[in-house]
């Protein structure tokens, strides 16, 4: 339902949680976010069933990190609870995805990849994109995302952290909506400028078929074959 990442200098766990909260006129019926910062090896993420608030309320005192992602869910696949909250992780807490939209093939995908021995810890259709994406054997990041979006068949607005790859958040579109929000050696990224127009008013809105790699001080877009695009920040008037 909605999407917030951020990538910079500042804490990102209370600059998240607003965020969300400026999605939460669109309804959602649980909410999570996930954390790192260039040092830290390992993702931090917290989910809750439920409003903001309490997602806000289980966030430990030192959940420090400078990037981040998180996500309001309304569920389609799998009942709202905690597990089935977004962001979805592997196994080995590498990859984290929030995802909006609905994985059509997901029951097809997932049969396919339990009989190769994966343990689905959701009911979502979105942790299929999360194993996808983990088991790629791709180099990059942006390739193992595009590896996984190759099988997917349905709609996607998604976010995508990866432990080893720290320095980048990896965004994509496919009917529902992302927006880039370009500040000054900070990035954000949102379903809905509501989520973003209190940091920044310079806006990229990605098309279909588009996707982008977030960096602190850097952003470039290009399509799901790969192919550069341009994407000129526009700015947009707003009434907060
Ligand atoms: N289909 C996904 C789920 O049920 C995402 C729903 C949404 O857009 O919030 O978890």
């Amino acid at each position: 339902c909605g999407i917030v990442g951020y990538i910079g200098k500042r804490d990102v766990a209370p600059l998240l949680l607003e965020g969300l909260q400026r999605l939460e006129y669109r309804g959602y019926d649980s909410a999570g976010i996930v954390v790192n910062s260039p040092k830290a090896a390992a993702l931090k993420m917290v989910k809750a069933k439920g409003r903001v608030r309490e997602l806000e309320a289980r966030v430990p005192k030192r959940f420090a990190g400078t990037t981040g992602i998180a996500h309001t869910r309304w569920a389609t696949h799998g009942a709202p609870s905690d597990i089935n909250s977004h962001p979805h992780l592997d196994p080995e807490n590498k990859v984290a995805v929030v995802h909006n939209g609905i994985v059509d093939n997901a029951a097809e995908l997932r049969a396919k990849l339990e009989a190769d021995g994966v343990v689905f810890a959701s009911e979502t259709d979105t942790e299929v994109i999360t194993h996808l994406i983990a088991r790629s054997q791709a180099e990059t990041l942006e390739e193992k995302v595009r590896d996984a979006l190759k099988l997917i068949e349905g709609t996607y607005g998604i976010a995508v952290m990866h432990a080893d790859f720290n320095d980048r958040i990896v965004v994509a579109r496919n009917g529902s909506p992302v927006v880039l929000g370009i500040g000054e050696k900070e990035m954000f990224v949102a379903s809905d400028v509501a989520a973003l127009i209190s940091h920044t008013r310079q806006v990229v809105t990605l098309d279909d078929g588009e996707m982008a790699t977030l960096k602190a001080d850097d952003f470039r877009t290009y399509t799901t074959s790969g192919t550069r695009t341009t994407a000129t920040p526009e700015t947009v008037e707003w009434e907060a």
